[in-house]
């Protein structure tokens, strides 16, 4: 401390009157900037009132045949995934169950009996308080969270999304529409203030973009733009070249859910048009060296290593992944990729012998793999089991109906 500052200090000491009234004005001065800082967002978030739809695109799998599984296997699968009713469980617990037997799902557990179930306790504070531990939802200056931030949400990390706009994307990928309710701090409100709120904080460069890209590939078209509430315009032009910049091997699960809303909105592009032509053009070329990269990377044994994507990104640093090749990991990444597969448009898409040799791997490594599974964790064996019920004719699908247009 300077010598001035001391001598200051300790006039500020001898004259307790004067410190006590800096500290007051020091205390009075947060909340008053935070209002100001409230009226200003309020403003331009009023003037930006997102254009939505009303209920999401559906986008449903294309696959080129069935697969023929053991349908007692399958059933086995099955049992061994679902919530455990003696120890607690996440939101993206909840959410992969949801994504995996849909709204009208049952189940034997003392909470979730049903997929509604799930979505109410997602969707009311007071049922996620009384669940996770800490509410799930979140009232915002803009709208309503369901926070990806611990520091943002309550005391456990059980509540929280494991991802920014994790489950706005999942409730859209199930059709739940914009006016489903959702309670918070005793106000009904609706999913559309969580739109509104994802909007308002909007920004290319967010660290997570995938599940955000989902959402707005699924809600917003045929508008083409949104803005935030520093009022900066965006296009999905902008949004998919900036998905299209992202190295895969540093997104999460080896970047499949990137290569997911790049699908998604080439898909969603086919039915309201959104793109400009050149963007449209680009985004496919991307897709087929995607797919190139893919076949050419699938294992001998129908498998795939975490480091498959390195062929896109040669000049790349070293991948995250680099050293992780556990059975867990080639799961979990065989299990996505398949699943980014399901969805591609039929121009892309592989050969049934691709499914086919991944299934028959999917298949085996989740019959070793369940029976030790750790009941904290559903994503790897949720997708992969997703996929097997998909290519199955015989088992209701886990993913939304396969279509037979594009
Ligand atoms: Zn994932
Ligand atoms: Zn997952």
């Amino acid at each position: 401390m300077s010598r001035t500052a001391l001598s200051r200090a300790c006039y500020y000491m001898r004259r307790p009157h004067i410190t006590v009234a800096v500290c007051i004005c020091a205390v009075l001065s947060v909340p008053a900037i935070r209002y100001i800082e409230s009226l200003r967002c309020n403003t331009f978030y009023e003037m930006n009132e997102p254009n939505a739809r009303a209920t999401p695109l559906q986008i449903a799998p294309t696959i080129p045949g069935h697969v023929i599984f053991d349908r007692d296997s399958l059933g086995w699968m099955r049992r061994h995934l679902q919530p455990p009713p003696d120890k607690p469980v996440s939101a993206s617990f909840c959410l992969h169950l949801l994504r995996l037997y849909g709204k009208n799902a049952t189940f034997q557990h003392p909470t979730l009996k049903t997929g509604d179930t799930i979505l109410a306790v997602l969707t009311n504070d007071t049922a996620s308080a009384s669940f996770f531990g800490a509410p799930h939802s979140l009232r915002t200056t803009y709208g309503v969270r369901f926070p990806s931030d611990k520091s943002e949400s309550g005391r456990t990390a059980l509540e929280v999304d494991a991802h920014r706009d994790h489950t706005l994307a999942v409730l859209s990928e199930l059709g739940v529409p914009l006016s489903f309710p959702v309670t918070v701090n005793n106000e009904r409100l609706s999913l559309s203030e969580v739109l509104k709120d994802s909007i308002a904080t909007f920004h290319l460069q967010q660290k997570e973009l995938a599940w955000t890209a989902t959402a707005y590939i699924l809600l917003l078209p045929p508008h083409r733009e949104w803005t935030n509430r520093f009022g900066e315009r965006f296009t999905f032009d902008q949004l998919i070249s900036e998905l299209l910049s992202r190295p895969l091997h540093k997104d999460s699960c080896s970047g499949t859910h990137l290569l997911v809303a790049l699908t998604l909105a080439a898909r969603a592009n086919d039915i309201n048009s959104f793109l400009t032509e050149p963007m449209r053009l680009r985004l496919h070329r991307f897709l087929d060296a995607a797919v190139t990269a893919a076949c050419e990377t699938q294992q001998a044994d129908g498998s795939w290593l975490p480091t498959w994507n390195r062929a896109l990104h040669e000049s790349a640093s070293p991948p995250r992944s680099a050293t992780i090749d556990g059975p867990i990991d080639r799961l979990l990444v065989t299990g996505h990729l398949t699943e980014w597969l399901l969805y591609l448009p039929r121009q892309h898409q592989p050969h049934l012998s691709t499914f086919e040799r991944a299934a028959k791997w999917l298949q085996a490594e989740l019959v070793k793999a369940l029976p030790t599974k750790d009941d904290a964790v559903l994503c790897p064996y949720a997708h992969a089991f997703g996929v097997l019920q998909t290519l199955s004719p015989d088992m209701p699908p886990a993913l939304p109906h396969p279509t037979a247009d594009g």
